[in-house]
């Protein structure tokens, strides 16, 4: 699901090779977020196709995925949940391990973020692997939740997310090619 944009979104997500580790291309939104219009109209695309569902909950990915979700969510009337690394939430949690373009990780949720039978968009800024994304399905899954889609701004699908999430229905911006 690649939508038409209005505006060069590519053109302001700053590409910074080589980080965190050689190799890798970082796709920083940071520089999208800095500009009001396109801020706006990214935000504006990622909900879009959600518009009409029926949506309980956005699930945040910890961290740039919060930036995005928040006014998602507010657009779409829904609460918001977080995605966040072990350690960092307060009460009883849930959580998923995975490993990551760049090493291992753990993902938690508080235990009753989500519940049972909600129906569940999740953002994040960029799709890669899918590990991020498929942790937190489990995650999302494992509290009774049904995932209705993910929205993300950038898709790396020569990294295999796409594939892997084949089965659920993936939104996305803009598409890379390569690193
Ligand atoms: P993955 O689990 O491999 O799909 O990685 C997705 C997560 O890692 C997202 O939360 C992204 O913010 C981050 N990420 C992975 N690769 C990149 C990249 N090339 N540029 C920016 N963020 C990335």
């Amino acid at each position: 699901m690649k939508c038409i944009l209005k505006m060069d979104i590519r053109s302001h997500i700053r590409e910074v090779p080589d980080w965190p580790t050689p190799g890798v291309s970082f796709k920083d939104i940071t520089t999208l977020l800095e500009d009001p219009k396109i801020f706006r109209e990214v935000i504006d695309k990622l909900t879009q196709p959600f518009e009409s569902k029926k949506i309980d909950k956005v699930v945040a990915i910890d961290a740039r995925g919060f930036l995005l979700a928040t006014p998602i969510a507010y657009k779409i009337g829904s609460g918001v949940c977080l995605v966040r690394k072990k350690g960092k939430l307060p009460y009883k949690t849930i959580e998923e391990s995975y490993q990551k373009e760049y090493g291992p990780d753990t993902l938690t949720m508080h235990e009753d973020t989500v519940k049972s039978g909600e129906r569940v968009l999740i953002v994040d800024d960029v799709l890669a692997t899918g590990g991020t994304m498929a942790a937190t399905i489990r995650m999302v899954e494992r509290l009774g939740g049904k995932v209705v889609g993910m929205s993300f701004i950038v898709n790396l699908p020569f990294l295999g997310g796409e594939q892997k999430l084949s089965q659920y229905p993936i939104h996305y911006l803009v598409a890379y090619n390569h690193e």
